[in-house]
């Protein structure tokens, strides 16, 4: 019987947690733990960054994301002026 009796507390802790992690998945949602969720959600924004495409500059080998790229004849440069001395 006493057994019975972690086994249930065991089962609430592991619902408490559930629910916790719940509420930290959602941000609109206004709880106690807003902060974490937001900065939760600054981390998906920054990975979401990163998740761009990196390039390398041909003439600086500076890395940078592809949408701010300068192409010329196939190549990527890291700005027009890189782009042009090469
Ligand atoms: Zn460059």
């Amino acid at each position: 019987m006493r057994f019975l009796m972690w086994l249930a507390l065991g089962v609430l802790v592991l619902f408490a947690v559930r629910k916790k992690a719940q509420n930290l998945a959602r941000p609109d949602q206004p709880s106690q733990a807003s902060a974490a969720s937001q900065a939760e959600a600054g981390a998906a924004a920054t990975s979401t960054g990163s998740a761009e495409s990196m390039v390398c500059c041909e003439r600086c080998q500076l890395y940078f994301p592809a949408s701010e790229a300068v192409f010329k004849e196939n190549k990527s440069y890291c700005c027009a002026a890189h782009a042009e001395q090469s």
